[in-house]
């Protein structure tokens, strides 16, 4: 009897310094391990190509259809606009009405991207930001149509507003900026890309109607009579 109660005694010290052991091994491998700790910011984060993140939207090319923010599974886009808006197939760009609002509520959203694929102009996109701040949840909601009078298309985290900053960060807040201000090559003409993003804010006429073959045979006069 006594020598069961001196054997279990022994038997649950070896126990609790085995299961120690079981656990310190985990530990004590990770401690040789490689470190892979990025320093964000001060250090780039790698994305991977096919990341989600908030999103790149092209007002210029957007005509306010709602497609996407019907896809949207928690309804956290918000869109308003004066009339209605048609892509100009010629300059490839949307004219109608302005655009008053295009919103998305990052408190809600999921990054799930399926406001992306029923865009019939292909105007948004998963951009490749991944972080964004805030002190209140008024502040998750993004307001392109605002960002779009910075000649911005995609939303830039809080930190990224000082003025030092990391050189991959400065490099990618000059590549945004490049990209609003440089010619937009699908035109092919030379006015800046924020120069028609500030077009879409403002109502403008209608879209100009593509001459058909008919026009040309029988010329305006004759139609009229
Ligand atoms: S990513 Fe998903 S949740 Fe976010 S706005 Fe698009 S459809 Fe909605
Ligand atoms: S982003 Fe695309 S789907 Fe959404 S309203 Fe604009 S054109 Fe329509």
């Amino acid at each position: 009897m006594q020598d069961n109660a001196i054997r279990r005694y022994f038997h649950n010290i070896w126990m609790t310094v085995y299961t120690i052991l079981i656990g310190m091994r985990t530990s004590a491998k990770y401690c040789f391990a490689k470190t892979v700790t990025v320093q964000y910011p001060d250090v780039a984060p790698t994305v991977q190509q096919r990341f989600r993140g908030f999103h790149f939207y092209e007002i210029e090319k957007c005509i306010a259809c709602d497609q996407c923010a019907k896809a949207c599974p928690v309804d956290c886009i918000y869109i308003d606009k004066t009339g209605p808006r048609k892509l100009d197939k010629e300059t490839g760009l949307a004219q109608g009405g302005a655009m008053t609002r295009y919103a998305i509520d990052y408190a809600k959203c999921m990054f799930c991207g399926l406001c992306c694929d029923p865009c019939p102009t292909g105007c948004i996109h998963m951009g490749n930001v991944h972080d964004m701040s805030g002190y209140t949840r008024q502040d998750m909601i993004v307001e392109f149509t605002e960002l779009a009078k910075q000649g911005l298309q995609t939303p830039q985290p809080l930190w990224m507003h000082k003025d030092r900053l990391p050189e991959w960060a400065q490099k990618r807040k000059q590549e945004w900026l490049q990209y609003a201000y440089s010619d937009d090559k699908l035109t092919g003409d030379n006015e800046l890309r924020r120069e028609k993003m500030l077009k879409a804010l403002e109502p403008s006429g209608p879209v100009k109607k593509k001459k058909t073959s008919e026009d040309a045979l029988t010329g305006p006069a004759e139609k009229q009579s």
